[in-house]
């Protein structure tokens, strides 16, 4: 038995104004209560939504996170939103290096060691995401594809902060699709991440980090798969955004 508590967050991507951001955290705030004390719960608005987001879900046990963080402090950085910036607002945690932003923004592992550094030394949490492709795993390359991945994205953090950061194992080819990892495909790469964290910062640092299984959880799926030995929680998209189901999903984790 490991002492992590369950950590399930809602990536909600490019949906939902802010003013429907409010609509639905009030009426999931109000569904989740009751599991008060048993998990950590948070939702990842767009940015736009982040500053109601908060309003919304204050004395409540949802956390708000961002979907991404620079890598910068400040500056001439157009576009960009600083660490500094969202923990004003009351973010608590980032997503950093999401498959969708390593795909279509081109993130490398190191950039998002950056950004996870720059998060943690400002205090805000992040949540490093890693994951194979499908060709990459039919090719047998998942174990290369996700030591790499996991080492670049955490280069030059220590154990402590190390504790802090959520790895969230995406298997790429399970984002959006409706197909879902096994749940004993998904153990065994969380075994993996286990075992390279245990290799790089010890075994006492490796049991306290908390690895989330993102790919298509759903209600019908989160329970086996978050009875897993080495799976803590779930970074969640579509399933999230309507708030029964989010509920219905986190109950059925407990
Ligand atoms: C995600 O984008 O992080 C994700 C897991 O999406 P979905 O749950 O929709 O597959």
């Amino acid at each position: 038995m490991s002492n992590r508590v369950l950590f399930i967050a809602g990536n909600w991507k490019m949906n939902k104004t802010a003013t429907e951001a409010v609509e639905i955290l009030s009426e999931l705030k109000k569904k989740v209560a009751e599991f008060e004390g048993k998990l950590n719960i948070a939702i990842c608005p767009t940015f736009t939504a982040l500053d109601r987001a908060v309003k919304a879900t204050e004395g409540s046990n949802v956390a708000i996170g961002s979907q991404d963080i620079s890598d910068k402090a400040s500056g001439a950085y157009t576009g960009e939103i600083s660490a500094e910036m969202l923990l004003d607002l009351g973010v608590k945690y980032a997503i950093i290096g999401h498959s969708e932003r390593r795909q279509y923004h081109n993130e490398s592992s190191e950039y998002v060691s950056k950004k996870a550094k720059f998060a943690l030394d400002a205090g805000i949490l992040p949540i490093v995401c890693i994951g194979e492709t499908l060709e990459e795993r039919e090719e047998g390359k998942m174990s290369n594809v996700i030591t790499t991945q996991l080492k670049g994205s955490l280069a030059g953090l220590s154990a402590d902060e190390v504790v802090k950061t959520t790895i969230a194992y995406e298997p790429i080819w399970a984002i959006g699709t409706g197909k879902t990892a096994s749940p004993a495909q998904a153990q065994e790469v969380h075994a993996l991440i286990r075992s390279l964290l245990t290799e790089a910062y010890g075994s006492v640092t490796a049991e306290k980090v908390i690895v989330q299984y993102g790919g298509s959880v759903k209600p019908g799926n989160s329970a086996e798969l978050m009875g897993q030995k080495d799976i803590d929680g779930a970074l969640v998209g579509g399933a999230s955004l309507d708030p029964a189901v989010f509920a219905e999903l986190i109950k059925n984790a407990l």
